[in-house]
């Protein structure tokens, strides 16, 4: 069995607003592997990429961690002071954002943001920060790397922008590298290039992969496992064949039907009936239920607890778990 790189337990964080905490992640649970993508999935605000977030102790001011636990490499990580948190990032963890400019300096020389990171977390000397920045840049497919040593973040398109993060992150061969819709703003061709770039870069380093993303095709390119959250709460989880080929949950079933099919004569596509709640609002049971065609009395008053109903697959629903009994 591969490595617990990543290991968060019963984690619960809130926002606070208007004076008031709003649960944003209620009691979620998960472990990604070295050498494993674990792709998180779900609407907007059902909690991915605060999840993400809070791993990396990058929470807005509103925002806190109550209670769980979040172990990297079996540290635990929710008890150590912010500098020591900050040391580990980039470091033993990295992350890719959606836009790169989030992360490039603008102000800076790629070559100059590049060999920063090695010098300060791998102790490298101006020589060989140099040297393995360009080895990077070549791995990620970048052609003439000297050249784009000396270029500035705005010179480049947003597809070489995302190689440069990529390069910029797996050179420093972290144990964990969460990447938050990495591909979302890049054209297809391009989106196709950086996920088999990731894959590759994952097994060169043995690195674990925590992808946030909504796109249940990116999921079936790149995904190990999948964990599927829907307004704060796991709702299922499962390898990649499980969660396509016997998805549980109605949340789950609600998903795949939503996603078109290219290759069908008529579109037929599903949505979920209903709307995403919003974070103050307040729901009692299942917080799937005003949405949830199955719902019973029973939804709408008991908050389903997880169940395994084969090795490593997960359901919270009272559905699935009456029909197991
Ligand atoms: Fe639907 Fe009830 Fe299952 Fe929630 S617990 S998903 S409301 S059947």
């Amino acid at each position: 069995m591969a490595k617990a790189v990543l290991e968060v337990r019963n984690l619960v964080a809130t926002f606070r607003i208007d004076k008031k905490e709003y649960p944003v992640l209620r009691d979620i649970s998960f472990t990604v592997h070295e050498n494993e993508t674990v792709c998180m999935v779900g609407e907007s605000g059902c909690g991915k990429s605060v999840t993400t977030l809070t791993i990396m102790d990058l929470l807005p001011s509103n925002g806190r961690v109550v209670s769980g636990s979040i172990k990297l490499n079996g540290q635990e990580l929710t008890t150590l002071t912010r500098k020591e948190r900050n040391a580990l990032r980039g470091k033993r963890m990295g992350m890719i954002f959606q836009e790169p400019m989030t992360a490039l300096n603008p102000l800076l020389t790629i070559g100059r943001q590049l060999t920063e990171g090695l010098r300060l977390h791998q102790g490298m000397t101006k020589k060989q920060a140099y040297d393995t920045a360009v080895e990077y840049l070549e791995k990620v497919g970048i052609a003439n790397p000297q050249d784009r040593m000396k270029q500035y973040p705005f010179q480049l398109s947003g597809g070489l922008r995302q190689r440069i993060m990529i390069a910029m992150v797996m050179a420093v061969q972290p144990s964990l590298l969460i990447a938050d819709e990495p591909t979302t703003a890049l054209d297809v061709t391009i989106q196709k290039q950086v996920l088999v770039l990731l894959n590759k870069l994952k097994k060169d380093v043995s690195t674990g992969v925590l992808f946030i993303t909504h796109d249940l095709g990116v999921v079936a390119e790149i995904a190990d496992r999948v964990v599927i959250l829907y307004a704060g709460c796991k709702v299922e989880e499962g390898a990649i064949g499980e969660i396509f080929s016997n998805p549980q949950h109605p949340y789950t079933i609600g998903l795949m039907k939503a996603v078109p099919d290219v290759e069908a004569e008529e579109f037929d596509i599903q949505p979920i009936p209903g709307v995403f709640p919003n974070i103050t609002e307040e729901i009692g049971g299942c917080r799937f239920h005003p949405r949830c065609p199955y719902a019973t009395d029973r939804c709408r008053s008991e908050l389903p607890q997880e169940i395994e109903i084969s090795p490593g697959h997960t359901v919270s629903c009272h559905l699935v778990k009456e029909a197991q009994e």
